[in-house]
């Protein structure tokens, strides 16, 4: 019997197939068993709309079987199957559209084994763990079978046989072991068992197998005895294909912990299905706690991707922004290529649109929680917020609007959370800016000298407890039209006419002890004068333009020395209307001498108070200790 030969693009995989060194060589299973179920979708139709090739549905199915003594693994489905001309046409040459193009990229990045598992070339990857391939077939249309057969690129036969089940049998003889690759794996139950599970559970018709139940022994009730049995292996109905109001939250509980390995019920489940340009489903969660290493580099995001229910890809990041990169789940969609891969995932304008369609849900589903469960959403912010200042962050501001209402920073008022339009709308009418204020705790904050001027206005403020939340707010400009300010910037501009006039003439009033005490700090301010911000508390230091006083602290802490040191232009102030400014004039007056100790440990405690660093605690300490001798 003659042989023919493989079309030449088609032997040119089937070579990368054969000589493959990829380790994930057990996708061939998934491949087999998707072309199975998409043989048993058409038969399945063909029954649905034609009289003569009624078939029951229980009657489609895949099974496998294991015949160790012959180191053989068979698929077999009651599919559609294959005429003569069928499998000339579909086995002898590359049937998949995305295969010539996989096999010149295979070709010019050969060390990129990698993206054989990702794609998936279908039927040619049994070749991975074959040295032959056997496929009989008979054609629902036709009463005679074929038996095809290949050992790899010296081609292929085709002979008729008798077969009288409908459907298609693949027979693979398994390559010999080898020290690195123990073929013979396939032939155990708990491998197929497994593979089954990971890549093909929610095939659509049963996937049976053979396989050992141990019942007890009739004779010896201390025995058992083990009794091949079929089992189907997959669960055949994918929960989200399910209808929504028949899955019972247990359903979608435990279906989350087991699939992405969450010991905690997720917070919220989005789950729809959309029928359009691209139609999918998607099944998605927002855990409840962030993973530990969610906030590090390592952290792996995105959707499962399947297609027609069969598993395509893990964490396929493109579905999914990185601002949502908290959202954990899978996207089942009809409209998308078996072989796609993550290199086309990237480009593909389907995939663009279906990552955009995910995005607006996801983006919708958290609106809807902070509108109507704001105490669920409250703790969802605690856990992934800072992903969601990041994100407005990270591109530059480019998704501000459709970020910035679902921030939330505390209040100083009781410490509770508002969102910015929150804020806005409690503005006082006088009230033009927002006002923000940093530090690692609220209660740090409400010591600062600063806020008392504001809080007398009556005005709210934000208060920054983390890092990024000044760089957010940076990046955002304003919200609706109105800026952020911090309330240590050098220009808080509260004060009356009256206010103003006041402080000019008490700086002209003190002008000489003034520049006396910034000459005496150098450098290290831009500026001492007399302060309209402070009640009660004697100074503080603010930041004329340029960093803010917490972008300095911000960077002055180790981890974040690759920004290099920045220092912000920093302003002396001192309260008029505190007891120590009657003290410095004193001072001033009858020992000009000493005035430059005096602004000095000033200086220093409004930093500490700001909560920055000194740069001389010992320097700083004894000069205090000076004073105190001295003022005996
Ligand atoms: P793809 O499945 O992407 O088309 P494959 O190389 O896996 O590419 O398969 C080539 C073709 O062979 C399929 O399109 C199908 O027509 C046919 N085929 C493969 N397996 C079967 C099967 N079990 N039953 C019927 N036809 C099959």
């Amino acid at each position: 019997m003659a042989k023919k030969q493989f079309k030449a693009e088609s032997k040119r995989l089937l070579e990368l197939m054969i000589n493959s060194i990829y380790t994930n060589k057990e996708i061939f299973l998934r491949e087999l068993i998707s072309n199975a179920s998409d043989a048993l979708d058409k038969r399945h139709y063909l029954s649905l709309t034609d009289p003569d090739h009624k078939v029951a549905k229980k009657d489609l199915t895949i099974t496998i079987t294991r015949d160790k003594e012959n180191r053989q693994l068979i698929i077999e489905d009651t599919g559609i199957g294959m005429s003569a001309e069928e499998m000339e046409k579909n086995l002898g040459t590359i049937a998949r559209s995305g295969s010539a193009e996989f096999v010149a990229q295979m070709e010019k990045a050969a060390k990129n084994v990698d993206i054989i598992g990702q794609f998936g070339v279908g039927f040619y990857s049994a070749f991975m763990v074959a040295k032959k391939i056997t496929v009989e077939s008979r054609s629902a249309l036709s009463d005679e079978g074929f038996c095809w057969g290949s050992s790899g690129q010296d081609g292929y036969t085709i002979t008729p046989i008798e077969k009288e089940q409908i459907g298609t049998r693949i027979t693979l003889d398994l390559k010999d072991d080898t020290d690195d690759e123990k073929y013979s794996d396939y032939l155990q139950e708990y491998k197929i068992r497994d593979l089954v599970k990971k890549y093909s559970d929610y095939v659509r018709y049963p996937i049976n197998m053979e396989v050992l139940k141990s019942i007890p022994d009739p004779t010896d009730e201390n025995e058992t005895i083990d009794t091949p049995e079929m089992e189907t292996l997959n669960s055949m109905i994918p929960l989200w294909k399910k209808n929504k109001s028949k899955i019972k939250d247990e359903e979608y509980n435990e279906f989350y912990k087991s699939k992405f390995a969450d010991w905690e019920d997720p917070a919220k489940v989005i789950h729809y299905n959309i029928e359009g340009n691209i139609s999918y489903t998607a099944l998605m969660y927002i855990p409840a706690k962030a993973p530990s290493d969610f906030y590090y580099q390592t952290y792996e995001s995105g959707l499962q991707l399947y297609t027609k229910g069969v598993f395509i890809m893990d964490k396929a990041k493109d579905l999914l922004p990185d601002h949502f990169r908290f959202v954990r789940g899978l996207v089942d969609s009809d409209d998308l290529n078996l072989n796609i891969s993550r290199e086309i995932l990237q480009q593909d304008r389907q995939v663009k649109a279906l990552a955009k369609s995910i995005e607006k849900k996801i983006q919708s589903a958290l609106e809807d929680m902070l509108k109507n469960e704001r105490e669920k959403y409250e703790k969802f912010f605690d856990e992934f917020g800072l992903n969601l200042k990041y994100g407005i962050y990270k591109d530059y501001g480019l998704h501000k609007d459709q970020l910035q209402d679902l921030l939330m920073f505390r209040s100083d008022k009781e410490g509770k959370y508002v969102t910015l339009k929150e804020y806005t709308e409690n503005m006082k009418d006088d009230q033009k800016v927002i006002y923000y204020a940093c530090g690692k705790s609220l209660e740090e904050i409400n010591k600062l000298p600063a806020l008392e001027k504001i809080h007398d206005k009556g005005y709210e403020v934000l208060c920054f407890l983390h890092d990024i939340d000044e760089f957010c707010v940076q990046m955002m400009r304003d919200y609706d039209g109105k800026q952020f300010q911090s309330i240590t910037t050098a220009d808080l501009d509260l004060d009356s006419e009256e206010e103003k006039k006041d402080r000019e003439e008490k700086t002209e009033a003190n002008k000489d002890m003034l520049s006396a005490m910034k000459d005496a700090l150098g450098e290290a301010v831009k500026e001492v004068r007399i302060s309209s911000r402070l009640k009660d508390d004697p100074v503080c230091v603010v930041a004329a333009e340029g960093p803010s006083l917490d972008m300095e602290r911000y960077m002055a802490n180790e981890q974040n020395a690759m920004f290099g040191k920045i220092k912000a232009n920093k302003i002396l102030e001192i309260n008029p209307d505190h007891a120590i400014f009657g003290k410095l004039q004193e001072i001033y007056r009858d020992h000009p001498e000493q005035i430059g100790d005096y602004a000095d440990v000033l200086f220093q405690q409004a930093l500490l108070i700001q909560g920055l660093p000194i740069e001389d605690p010992v320097a700083y300490t004894k000069k205090i200790t000076e004073l105190m001798i001295r003022s005996n």
